[in-house]
């Protein structure tokens, strides 16, 4: 589905903001101690933009810290003096954009919670008509990209033309290494579907554990999003929601140090050879691949008719088990990733149920 946001570039209208844009702060604002501190030592690294605070914390059980409300904005805006960052809280209804513009809060952001739920995003929308200030999406809480884009398109026909979109994962029921499951196909295709939009990525609530963050922030820097927003908190073991994913300053500035900024492209004529080079060989090991598999499938469709002929099921368990027991020990002995070569043959599979379930059918429509 195509969409037509108007989106203001970010160097438009964030022009001091460094690249890649980091915002930084705790998950939730806890004292004034905790904010001015926190927001003091991440100033110091120079290289945070933004410092972020949740002044409203949605919270899954009712009896968690939920914020220091309006005190919360007071503490935000004395850092603010005091640092000279810029300041951003999540909104969720027209009371919070209300509060936060009266404290001179200088981007809000809409959290995973809100994106799901297109009557809260309207009231938000409702709320910010005729404001000019810029507003961060974060994907909503399940996979559904077309929600997220939704979601932006209700703010930006507010107005709102300074968006930028949060990746920060997804909620999975299976049991995975993630808080929240990266699935970094829907912010590439988010990418696709609105060139124009900055994302950045949010792998603190993705990880939901401080060891993992450095490589999501790599991978996303990779994948081209044009900044992070990381939780950072003065006494992270202390820390009232998110514990086990801040960072103390000191680990948010060995973090930002060692990512690696790579380039888009590069002028040198021998790497842009050598890359061709390379280039030109995936190109031919894919049309043989495509061969080979097209291949398989004519055989797959011998099968097909020899089955129909014999009266025998398509699906034949002991055969798949048999496949799958051969070819992810072969590919681990070719150093091929076991998840990777079971998911390509359950592709394959997939494929050559169909092409039979296609024969039996036509075979019984000629015999009626
Ligand atoms: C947060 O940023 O602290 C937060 C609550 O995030 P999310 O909406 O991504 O869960
Ligand atoms: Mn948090």
């Amino acid at each position: 589905m195509s969409t037509d946001l108007q989106i203001s570039s970010l160097t438009s209208w964030f022009p001091s903001a460094k690249s890649p844009l980091i915002i930084s702060g705790p998950c939730g604002a806890e004292t004034e101690k905790q904010v001015i501190e926190t927001a003091v030592a991440i100033a110091e690294l120079n290289k945070v933009n933004v410092l972020r605070a949740g002044i409203w914390k949605p919270r899954t059980r009712p009896d968690s810290f939920e914020g220091a409300g309006e005190n919360g904005l007071k503490w935000l805006e004395k850092a603010k003096k005091e640092t000279g960052l810029k300041t951003t809280v999540e909104v969720a209804n027209a009371e919070h954009v209300k509060l936060a513009l009266k404290y001179n809060v200088d981007i809000l952001w809409i959290g995973a919670r809100t994106t799901v739920n297109p009557f809260y995003v309207q009231e938000i929308a409702d709320a910010l008509e005729g404001i000019d200030v810029p507003v961060m999406i974060k994907n909503p809480l399940s996979p559904d990209l077309q929600l997220w884009i939704g979601a932006l398109e209700r703010i930006n026909r507010a107005g709102i033309t300074k968006l930028i979109a949060v990746h920060r994962g997804f909620y999975s029921y299976s049991n995975s290494t993630y808080r929240n499951s990266p699935q970094w196909q829907i912010p590439i295709e988010l990418m696709q579907t609105i060139p124009s939009l900055p994302v950045i990525c949010d792998p603190s609530h993705i990880a939901g554990k401080r060891d993992l963050i450095l490589q999501l922030a790599q991978q996303a820097l990779d994948l081209k999003m044009c900044g992070l927003m990381i939780e950072s908190h003065i006494h992270p073991d202390q820390a009232l929601s998110d514990a086990a994913q801040q960072l103390t300053p000191v680990a948010l500035s060995e973090l930002l140090n060692s990512l690696v900024l790579r380039v888009e492209k590069s002028d040198n004529i021998e790497f842009q050879n050598t890359l061709e080079l390379l280039r030109r060989k995936i190109d031919k090991i894919d049309h043989h691949l495509i061969e080979t598999i097209a291949f398989r499938m004519q055989i797959v469709n011998k099968i097909g008719e020899y089955k129909s002929d014999h009266n025998v099921t398509i699906l034949q368990l002991e055969r798949w088990a048999q496949i799958i027991n051969d070819r992810i020990p072969f590919g681990n002995n070719l150093a091929l990733n076991p998840e990777f070569v079971k998911l390509l043959f359950q592709l394959i599979h997939d494929e050559s149920i169909r092409i039979q379930t296609e024969i039996m059918n036509s075979s019984v429509e000629i015999k009626t």
